[in-house]
């Protein structure tokens, strides 16, 4: 029988803790390099100019209601997402191969594909799903709670702070034909370690070689590097190569809409006479796993994102917006770096303007985390991830100090 008693404890999340922990603590010194979510130079959250007008438009809207979405979604949203991550002249999109459904933000949309992937591999006890070592926390559990079996593929150099591209390649090699590998289109969570485009080809031709499946996570299109189209080039090279893939898309970090939960989820069918027919089955079957998982998708932050995907001048304006995260961020990595490497910090810190996205793999090691922590009010993630947004111009100088005192 079931009862209370049988569920134990889980343990802590290590970032809820860790974040606790910066609010207990008084000192007005702390700096926050744990959190997962823009901050601007005053180290608050950012409301986005292009936003607050769309935001407003939607509101003002005299047919604005409360009704519910249809089970897939707002549809002028899902092809607007379908045309951003996928680029409007994608042959996909012409060949009608994208089935996509609007979802509870970037984790729905893992979700949704994981879920879709168990219901509809033919052998899943013996497939594995290979992601990246490391990759953000959730994906083993999304995966995980669906019934997949994980495996993990090398990615991090602890030597070089960079990509291991041989590990990498060899992993894809070894692995059992037709396996699912997780991708990070691009700013890999946590490492901010991305494959150059010339790494992307052979990553692909390996996936071609052995038949696997793409899965990509897509969370930061136009957040990393200020374009769009280059934040999503490796996604739309595999779908030119003829690829059958799936992409779980979030619109948190780059629209700032993370408590909206605005996501979408693409199936992109390989080419082929029976493209619609395919597209429909497909169709019918996430109809049914979407209604029983959440019945119909959250409205409001959809409708607010439609109406910059499909405003060119508000799309304008967005793009501007992006520039201005991105670009902060990218002054902030120059900024650290340039101190460090003037206190002549021991260590090479060239890998903190190398990588990209809102994340870096420092190379601090635990003991050199637990200093910061206790001596210097810097709360971080104890494998030395730290996020930029969390720096600024009154605490660049503090940091760069304490990280120096916690190296040396
Ligand atoms: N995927 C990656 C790699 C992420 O870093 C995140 C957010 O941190 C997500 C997906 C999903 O986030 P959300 O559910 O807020 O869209």
């Amino acid at each position: 029988v079931f009862t209370a008693d049988v569920v134990p404890q889980a343990p802590e999340d290590p970032l809820f803790g860790l974040m606790a922990a910066y609010h207990r603590d008084s000192s007005n010194l702390k700096v926050d390099l744990g959190i997962g979510a823009y901050r601007d130079d005053q180290a608050k959250p950012w409301i986005l100019p292009v936003i607050k007008k769309a935001d407003e438009r939607v509101r003002n809207d005299p047919n604005f209601n409360h009704e519910y979405l249809p089970i897939a979604g707002l549809s002028e949203y899902c092809l607007a997402a379908q045309r951003l991550v996928l680029g409007t002249e994608s042959p996909a999109i012409k060949e009608n191969r994208v089935c996509t459904f609007q979802t509870i933000s970037g984790t729905g949309a893992v979700h949704l594909g994981a879920l879709f992937l168990s219901k509809f591999h033919p052998n899943q006890s013996h497939t594995k799903v290979y992601v990246s070592n490391p990759t953000w926390v959730n994906h083993h559990q999304i995966f995980g709670n669906v019934g997949w079996p994980i495996a993990i593929y090398p990615y991090f150099s602890t030597e070089s702070k960079g990509l291991d591209i041989d590990g990498f390649l060899g992993t894809l090699k070894t692995a059992p034909e037709g396996s699912i590998i997780l991708l990070h289109a691009c700013a890999h969570n946590p490492t901010g370690v991305d494959p150059t485009q010339e790494q992307w080809k052979q990553i692909a031709a390996v996936i071609i070689e052995r038949r696997h499946f793409p899965f990509f996570d897509t969370a930061y299109q136009g957040f990393a590097s200020g374009d769009l189209a280059r934040d999503g080039w490796a996604i739309r090279y595999f779908v030119e190569l003829g690829l059958e893939l799936c992409i779980a898309q979030s619109f948190a970090k780059n629209f700032g809409l993370y408590g909206q939960r605005v996501g979408a989820f693409h199936f992109v069918s390989a080419p082929g006479a029976e493209a619609t027919g395919t597209n429909r089955r497909i169709f019918s079957q996430l109809a049914i796993l979407q209604r029983s998982e959440i019945s119909n998708p959250p409205a409001y932050g959809a409708r607010i994102a439609n109406v910059v995907l499909n405003d060119p001048e508000l799309f304008a304006q967005w793009e501007d917006d992006l520039r201005t995260m991105s670009g902060r961020i990218s002054d902030m990595r120059k900024g650290l770096r340039k101190r460090l490497e003037a206190r002549g910090t021991p260590g090479k810190w060239n890998h903190i303007t190398d990588q990209i996205g809102m994340f870096s793999f420092t190379g601090l090691t635990e003991p050199q985390v637990q200093i910061l922590r206790e001596k210097w009010h810097i709360y971080m993630i104890k494998n030395g991830r730290i996020s930029l947004a969390g720096l600024n111009s009154r605490n660049l100088d503090y940091v760069a100090e304490a990280f120096d005192d916690a190296i040396r």
